[in-house]
This record gives C-alpha cells, structure tokens and sequence, in this order.
C-alpha cells in the first residue's frame, strides 16, 4: 500500500500552489514555508508556516513534519538548504542546483563545458570592464546582473557607444552576453529522480512580450533532428550536473544551432501545459524525483497551447468558457496588478495553427 507522506515545500507561490495540488491528488499531505501571510500556495497546502525561509525554528519545524523537503524557486537561500541538511532534513535536490543557477554566469560555465553552445559572454564588474569586454562582444549586446534577473528585470540592450556611455552600473557582478539573432525559443523540462531515472516532456516553443512568457505552443514547430539535440542537450545537462528534482532549461535556435540560455531547478512556467495535455504534469514528476518512484511513461495526448494570464487580462479571463479543451487555471491571488502572472489557460486540440489563433483572439 502506498504510504502517506508530507512534502515540505520552501516558497508559496503559484509553483507550490500547483504542487500542493499534485501532492493532495496523489495522497501526500503538504507543508509550505513562506513569510508572504497571504501567498497563494497557502489555500492548497495542509499547513502554512508563515516565517521567513531563514528562521531557524521554522526550518528545524519543516524537518521534523516532512518526509521530504524540496524548493519551488531558484532563489532559496544555500544557507536554509544547508540548515536543512544539518537537522537531519530530506531535501534530495540538495543546493547544488541552487548555486549553479542562482548565477548566470556559473551556469553558463557549467554548460558550455558540456559543449553545449551559448552566446558569448564574459563577466563583468565596473564600468571600466564593461568598455573593455564589449570590444570583444561587439554590439548589441546585453547586459544582465548575474543574479536575481528574472523575466527581463535585470537587463539591458547595449546597441551603441551612446547607450554604453549612459549606462551606470551598481556594485554587483553583471554578464555582458552576445545578442542571438534567433529564430525561436523553446525550453525543456527535464527531470531526475533519486534513483538516477530521467525523464523529459515534449519540448515547447515559447513565445515572450517584453521579456515575460505569454504563451507556449507544444509541440514546438521545429525539426525532429532540432527537437532531438534539444531533449539530448537537457538529459546531459542534468545527468552530467548530478541533479535531482525538475530543470526546466531555455534554449534559444538559429538555423541548425541551439543555444542553452537559462534553466531553473523548480517546475517551470512553460510546461504549465503538462497540467492538461500530458498524462503526468510537471508537477507530479518534480513529486516522484524526491520521493524516489518509478518515473511513468510521459505522453503527449493532444496538441496544446498555453497561454498566461496577466493581471492586465481580467475581463479577458472572464470571457473564456471552460470545457474538455480549455481548461483555466486561476492561483488565487489576491490583488490583480498589471504583469502580475494570475493563472494561466491550456487550450487543447489537434490543429495547433487554429489552437494559436483562438488564443490570439483572446
Ligand atoms: P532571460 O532572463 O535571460 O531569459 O532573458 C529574457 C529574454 O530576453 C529571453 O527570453 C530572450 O527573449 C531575451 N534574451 C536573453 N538573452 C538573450 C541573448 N543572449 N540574445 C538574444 N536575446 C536574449
């Protein structure tokens, strides 16, 4: 008989929401660890402990009520993970995937060493660096800080010796990248249990608006031979990297080539679409990788396209009806704001060219 475990969960945002959502489908009772008294993985989870991720009782709590601890974003301080690991918690994802990826340039680093290629880049400290490395980039360019950037905050166009002149730099790391002329973006989600097993889900062509996700169309409209270096590219990212838990990993494609951009060891916002068009979500994987079950078959059972839903987007979420093709996922959140991520919609279907143009009239 399956036993009934308890996953503590550090972070209660939507990623947890969806988690907690698994986790009870599957019989599994939740724990999440947030300071935000009103985060939406709250109303999904069966205890909320309403601290902050540092405080030391709260983790030693999380250890002694979970069976096993995991992390729903990359941002989760080493030092918690690290206290976990101390008191004799279960977190199997461990920090690993935290360090590497909570900087952009270590990343980049630990990738391009696999062969996998990514635009040009070189780390910069001061402005002085920054004159010097753009000699051997070229324009444009990008500038980015190395940590805490997410959906476009946190970076910038260089396009010529004016904006190079304008632009003023903090005391922080920042990386100055090649801009790639791609055609498409596309992203993995790539999973590792425990037990060393790997599994990936269909690739998904990722359509941004000023730098945020807005939709994702699957399956992704590229080659096989494209499709194959991408899911070949992601096993061998996580497998040579030694990690546990799900990788969702964003590439960019110009002509033949992929370029790894970024990856994030959470679930990740492009594979929301699994929640309706695959036979496991993301979300009941990332669960089996830390509880160290067999990994199930993944099957594509319909074309799908997922699109976000913005704080912005209110009265448009209103007019879309439910039914066995469109299924709305709303988090719960309390305050619609514009460019807040509200929830999101899977339109299924075959015709994946008339899926995209139902959600562009939207
Ligand atoms: P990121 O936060 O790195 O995912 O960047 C946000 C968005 O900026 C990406 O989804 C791309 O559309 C764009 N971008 C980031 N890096 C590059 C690059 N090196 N070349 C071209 N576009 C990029």
């Amino acid at each position: 008989m399956k036993q009934s475990k308890s996953i503590g969960i550090l972070g209660g945002g939507q990623l947890a929401k969806m988690l907690c959502d698994s986790a009870k489908k599957m019989g599994y009772k939740t724990i999440i660890l947030d300071p935000d008294s009103e985060s939406c993985g709250k109303f999904s989870s069966n205890i909320h402990i309403n601290k902050s991720y540092k405080d030391e009782e709260a983790l030693k709590k999380m250890c002694v009520m979970s069976d096993v601890i995991t992390y729903e974003f990359e941002n989760v301080s080493i030092d918690s993970v690290e206290f976990i690991e101390k008191n004799s918690g279960n977190i199997p994802q461990g920090k690993a995937p935290l360090y590497i990826s909570q900087n952009r340039v270590r990343e980049k680093n630990a990738v391009s060493r696999l062969g996998i290629k990514t635009a040009k880049y070189i780390q910069v400290f001061n402005k002085k660096d920054l004159e010097n490395d753009i000699l051997k980039i070229g324009f444009p360019s990008l500038l980015k800080t190395c940590s805490g950037g997410y959906d476009g905050k946190g970076q910038w166009k260089l396009v010529n010796e004016c904006d190079l002149e304008n632009i003023k730099l903090e005391n922080r790391e920042y990386i100055l990248e090649e801009m790639i002329d791609f055609e498409k973006e596309v992203s993995c989600l790539v999973v590792r249990g425990v037990n060393k097993e790997i599994v990936t889900f269909p690739v998904g062509e990722n359509i941004h608006e000023k730098g945020i996700l807005k939709m994702t169309i699957v399956p992704a409209r590229i080659s096989k031979a494209l499709e194959t270096k991408i899911v070949e590219s992601s096993k061998m990212i996580i497998e040579e990297l030694d990690f546990v838990g799900p990788l969702g990993i964003e590439f960019f494609i110009k002509g033949d080539e992929i370029y790894f951009n970024e990856m994030a060891p959470r679930p990740h916002n492009s594979a929301h679409y699994t929640m309706d068009a695959c036979n496991f979500s993301q979300f009941d994987i990332h669960l089996m990788s830390i509880l160290g079950l067999n990994f199930p078959e993944i099957k594509l059972l319909n074309g799908v396209v997922m699109l976000n839903i913005f704080g912005e987007d209110r009265t448009k979420v209103e007019k879309i009806s439910e039914s066995k093709e469109v299924k709305v996922h709303i988090y719960g959140k309390n305050l619609w704001k514009p460019g807040r991520k509200m929830g999101h919609v899977n339109f299924c279907g075959e015709d994946i060219e008339e899926l995209i143009n139902l959600v562009k009239s939207f």
